[in-house]
């Protein structure tokens, strides 16, 4: 069965299904109209990934503090992880092991909406393989089969009954699909040093990086912040929108902005102490 019809069945199914949105979206669709034609599709809630995202990072924080006898590498990216479980075993220990922010808000889905069933959306093509190894994601859509399906039933537009998404948490998370933007966003000043931090996006660039981790060259580095993809998830396979990465980029910020200044007060489910008792370790 594709992709498109387990969704079929899916949203034609009794339980309610809340959408996952990667934090590209507004990459790709425009905001806040995504989240009601989501709702006319017949999702029951839209989440965005930015509380998880905070959950990944502060085990990172966590982690990176408590041993630093060793280069860590980012996980979130399930490309990277691929490529080091196949060509680079020896670094599988390096990877860093929690949950990316789809797993970390697949649990606090769980959490919060026990009785739904979860569908992740996101710009990239490799999720579908974490989806299915960690087992709480039911399906892992692409932005480019998200619009084929908003454009095979024709919709428009939603009921309008709701502008945003549902509360979790609203904040600097959202950057976390451009290059660099983990370590952006990890509060790394206590623990690291900017030079301690290695940024790179592009397979070839990384594979080249990593077929060099044997020799002194990187040996300085205690956290590589990799994304696969050029440009990081903005640059994925698995979205339709023409524009460059640098549009991209601007309507991510732009999106940030606007949360930032018209969204903050909006009633906030996403701290921490709510999520305390969730373990968003993973084995990698
Ligand atoms: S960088 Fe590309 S492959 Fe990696 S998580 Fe993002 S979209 Fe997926």
């Amino acid at each position: 069965m594709s992709d498109l019809e387990k969704f079929e069945k899916l949203i034609e199914g009794k339980i309610p299904l809340v959408c996952m949105l990667a934090p590209s979206f507004v990459a790709e669709f425009d905001y806040p109209d995504i989240i009601w034609k989501l709702q006319a599709l017949g999702f029951d809630k839209v989440v965005e990934l930015t509380f998880g995202a905070k959950m990944t990072n502060i085990y990172y924080h966590k982690i990176i503090k408590e041993d630093k006898t060793k280069t860590w590498i980012a996980s979130p990216c399930p490309t990277l992880v691929q490529l080091i479980r196949n060509k680079y075993p020896h670094l599988i220990d390096n990877l860093i092991p929690v949950h990316s922010p789809m797993g970390c808000m697949a649990l606090i889905c769980k959490k919060f909406y026990p009785n739904h069933k979860y569908v992740f959306v996101g710009p990239c093509l490799t999720k579908k393989v974490e989806a299915s190894e960690i087992g709480n994601v039911e399906l892992a859509l692409t932005f480019r089969e998200l619009n084929e399906i908003i454009n095979a039933r024709n919709i428009r537009n939603g009921k309008k009954k709701k502008k945003t998404f549902e509360k979790f948490y609203n904040d600097y998370t959202k950057i976390y699909p451009l290059a660099g933007g983990l370590s952006d966003t990890l509060h790394y000043k206590k623990i690291l040093k900017k030079r301690e931090i290695l940024v790179e996006d592009g397979i070839d660039k990384i594979t080249q990086i990593l077929d060099e981790m044997k020799g002194p060259k990187y040996k300085n580095y205690l956290f590589l912040d990799f994304l696969s993809c050029k440009g990081g998830c903005i640059g994925g396979p698995g979205m339709d929108a023409t524009r460059t990465i640098d549009e991209k980029t601007e309507r991510i910020l732009k999106y940030r902005e606007f949360a930032r200044r018209d969204e903050k007060d909006l009633g906030r489910r996403g701290k921490i102490i709510h999520v305390d008792d969730i373990d968003f370790s993973r084995k990698l």
